[in-house]
């Protein structure tokens, strides 16, 4: 019974933001896991402290 290969299950771990795969590992057979990856996370971090409400200044000295 060649079902060796068959019976591999694997987890698929998938980047939430902008959907490149991250990592493969044993699990669940065809279980995608939604994760973030490096470069989202910061860019995730960096826009927060954008939207941080800012007193922006039309530049007029006065
Ligand atoms: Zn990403």
């Amino acid at each position: 019974m060649p079902d060796s290969q068959d019976s591999e299950e694997l987890m698929y771990v998938k980047c939430a933001y902008c959907g490149q795969w991250l990592d493969v590992k044993p699990g669940k057979m065809n279980l995608i896991s939604h994760a973030i990856c490096p470069d989202c996370f910061e860019k995730e971090m960096q826009e927060r402290n954008d939207k941080k409400p800012t007193s922006h200044d039309k530049g007029d000295d006065t």
